[in-house]
């Protein structure tokens, strides 16, 4: 096209491609829409307390500071001037031994350090592997209700996505009859998230194992996001993927974000659970590490902090933190089933979220979950996440993981805003 007689840019983005990057949903662009939304005073101050139920990341409430030695670990490896040059690609020997270790304890088969690829938080490792599995023609199943960054970094790879159901009744269990009528030859892996974002489900032994079957039949990889392991506070106890590696090849997601509540040192990893070596047979491991090749490194101090820190962390830590969640979940589902506005069809056990079903013919002036979670932010600035973005219309995300106070507030208020939107009868 030419304007004013001269060549266009030639860097200029077409329209089409412009579309797809404003049409991918995000968890963040979701959060900045609500966080426009609060309500200012004329000084652009907001009138009240912001309470944030949207996203999981409690780490600046006083309950959920971190361990007193994950922060001595990381003083220690700066002070120590022995980690302040560049990283080796798959991340420092010591901290892959480490991580190794810290996961062999739940497995069978015990990883090596070889196994173990450090990433900048588990949303590089989520980068690494679906760009890696992105080819021509191939195709990934990932859950509905599910973690919106997997879609949008598929769409941004051109890796066909295909969403396989979760069953509420079921403990948001797989939908493994749905899983095999959606597969076919080109089907190269399935995304499962276990203790589960954004449903709060366990899932046993016996359902990991019946998706490891599933995945043999149908020949691809089952990539296990793995981030909220070991915060469970129900029944069935975490039971990692790999446990059943020796059926099919797992890839396991996971950082210490969650269960040290420290999102913002960006520490993860990938973890190969290939005990009969067809991941690395299959290419597929070559091409993960030739992506990690050409991107950013952790930072290498909080590498270095690793080994420390995860053999110092005490027990009654990770216990407290546990403690603290399984309170709130449980203040969240008791408010909960006390509103007839939002129903909660299966009661959270690990992770920091629970799913509920909104029920808008109960309201009088709002049509759907967006409406509603715009409308509270604005009335009762309160954020939750509205369903529509994790492929569930009219349904809201709520964490429990902030200051259990605070959570009461939050609760009492989205109730008052329910009621003050109640159709007359
Ligand atoms: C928080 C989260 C991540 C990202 O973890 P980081 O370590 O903060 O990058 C990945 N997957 C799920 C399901 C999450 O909830």
């Amino acid at each position: 096209m030419e304007i004013n007689g001269s060549r266009e840019w030639n860097f200029r983005v077409e329209e089409e491609e412009q579309g797809n990057a404003a049409s991918a949903v995000t968890v963040r662009g979701v959060l900045n829409l609500l966080f426009q939304n609060i309500r200012k005073d004329d000084n652009n101050k907001p009138v009240d307390v912001v309470i944030p139920l949207g996203h999981g990341d409690p780490s600046n409430f006083p309950s959920f500071r971190t361990a007193a030695a994950a922060e001595d670990a990381v003083v220690h490896a700066l002070r120590s001037a022995k980690f302040n040059s560049y990283s080796s690609t798959n991340g420092l020997p010591s901290t892959r031994r480490a991580i190794a270790e810290y996961l062999s304890d739940d497995l069978p088969n015990k990883l090596t350090p070889d196994d173990v690829f450090v990433t900048l938080g588990c949303i590089q490792a989520i980068e690494m592997v679906i760009t890696a599995l992105a080819r021509p023609g191939a195709n990934v199943l990932f859950p509905r209700p599910g973690f919106p960054y997997y879609e949008a970094r598929a769409a941004f790879c051109k890796l066909e996505v295909r969403h396989y159901n979760l069953i509420p009744e079921q403990g948001w269990e797989v939908d493994l009859e749905h899983v095999e009528a959606l597969s076919d030859e080109n089907t190269v892996g399935m995304v499962m998230i276990n203790p589960g974002n954004p449903c709060g489900s366990v899932y046993t032994a016996q359902h990991l194992e019946k998706i490891a079957e599933m995945a043999k039949k149908l020949r691809f990889v089952v990539v296990a996001d793995e981030v909220y392991a070991h915060i469970c506070f129900g029944s069935t106890p975490f039971v990692p993927m790999g446990v059943y590696a020796s059926v099919a090849p797992v890839l396991t997601l996971g950082s210490i974000s969650k269960r040290l509540c420290v999102p913002g040192w960006r520490l993860g990893w990938i973890v190969t659970n290939d005990p009969h070596g067809i991941l690395k047979k299959s290419g597929l491991t070559r091409k993960m590490i030739n992506c990690l090749d050409v991107s950013a490194d952790p930072v290498t101090f909080i590498q270095g902090a690793i080994p420390d820190m995860l053999q110092n962390t005490t027990k009654e830590y990770y216990s407290k933190i546990v403690a603290i969640v399984k309170e709130t979940a449980e203040t969240c589902y008791s408010k909960i089933k006390d509103n007839p506005v939002i129903d909660c069809p299966h009661k959270p056990e690990g992770s920091m979220f629970v799913m509920v079903k909104l029920n808008v013919s109960l309201l009088d002036d709002i049509n759907d979950d967006l409406e509603f979670c715009i409308k509270l932010v604005q009335e009762e600035s309160v954020i939750v996440m509205p369903g529509v973005a994790l492929g569930m219309k009219n349904w809201l995300r709520i964490t429990f993981a902030i200051e259990p106070s605070l959570l009461e507030d939050g609760l009492q208020r989205i109730e008052a805003f329910c009621q003050r939107h109640a159709k007359k009868q």
